[in-house]
């Protein structure tokens, strides 16, 4: 907890470029982030502070097919309104880039094809369901049909909005293309994944007895997670939006959102220093804090690490992940 360090990595969550950033997450997330920067900043200290936009992903794909443009379009406009939203409000990164830039492909794609080399990955063939008019795997949002838990007729294909379960989308009963309205088949596809089980004892060592200091929700939240036992965790999926899984024989996946733009923060540094980033990332001198909102600490505390545990190379953990509730304003929640 005292332990002395050499320089400081900052990293803030990526905003989903689906809209415009919301006030929850600057409040939560890039103020504070931009306070203990600029406080470190005034000491002398060796600080940088890195973001980027997150620009992959199922949602951000449905939104360009409701408007009838590409996924870029709908990134590169988001993109710019957060990037200025960020300097209008004067929060001082060093950069702030997006994920898909080459860099972050190129980075996120050497990154996975390292664990697959080393063996991280487990291999697992399942069926899902697929629109034969579309000729494509429905992911998720792409999906939609009755809940099997509370009857509700339109439920996602990762989630029912009405009694909030989540779900797998061949749950569903009487399953509907949200693309073209026809009834899906299901179909065998081959996928990769991390096992978090592996890593649970090496987990439960760094957090439950090497991080007591941390903010007791961020706690609380992670030996609950651990306690529940963790499962292996897929890392691609079928979809033609995001960074393609770099192994033969997987045309038509990518690296599953979740999975890349973790990755965005090791990409955004190299980014900004490209000949002297590792010593950001990779030497137990330097502190690393990730601030993020609430709704991530499972992904920050216990997936990334195990990411980078898996990598080795010297990958430094988070020494804290400060993660805020929501903003109140007079006593009650702003919603978005
Ligand atoms: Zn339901």
């Amino acid at each position: 907890m005292d332990k002395k360090f050499k320089r400081t990595l900052v990293t803030t969550a990526l905003p989903y470029a689906n809209g415009p950033v919301h006030i929850g997450h600057l409040a939560g997330v890039y103020v504070p982030a931009d306070i203990y920067t600029r406080y470190l900043r005034l000491k002398g200290e060796d600080v940088i502070m890195v973001g980027g936009s997150d620009e992959h992903g199922v949602p951000i794909t449905i939104k360009a097919k409701k408007e009838g443009v590409t996924p870029q379009d709908i990134v590169d406009r988001y993109h710019t309104i957060i990037k200025d939203s960020m300097e209008e409000l004067g929060i001082s990164f060093d950069v702030y880039s997006r994920t898909t830039s080459k860099i972050h492909s190129e980075t996120a794609s050497e990154f996975f094809r390292h664990l697959y080399d080393k063996g991280e990955f487990v291999e697992k063939t399942s069926m899902q369901l697929y629109d034969e008019q579309a000729n494509q795997f429905l992911a998720d949002r792409y999906v939609t049909g009755e809940c099997p838990h509370c009857h509700f007729d339109h439920a996602y294909g990762d989630q029912c909005e009405k009694c909030g379960t989540s779900l797998n989308a061949t749950d569903l009963i009487n399953p509907k293309s949200e693309i073209t309205g026809s009834t899906p088949v299901l179909r065998e596809t081959k996928h990769w994944y991390l096992p978090l089980d592996k890593w649970e004892p090496a987990l439960s060592k760094w957090i439950l007895e090497g991080h007591k200091e941390w903010k007791t929700n961020v706690y609380g939240q992670c030996k609950s997670w651990i306690d529940l036992g963790l499962q292996p965790r897929a890392v691609s999926r079928d979809l033609d939006w995001g960074v393609p899984v770099p192994v033969e024989g997987a045309e038509g996946k990518v690296l599953y959102v979740w999975f890349d733009a973790p990755i965005g923060y090791i990409s955004n540094t190299k980014e900004l220093l490209p000949d002297s980033w590792e010593k950001y990332w990779k030497d137990p001198e330097s502190r690393v804090i990730n601030f993020i909102g609430k709704d991530n600490i499972v992904f920050h505390c216990i997936v990334f690490p195990a990411m980078l545990m898996a990598y080795g190379d010297n990958y430094q953990l988070p020494d804290n992940v400060p993660a805020n509730e929501f903003l109140n304003l007079d006593g009650d929640k702003i919603s978005t």
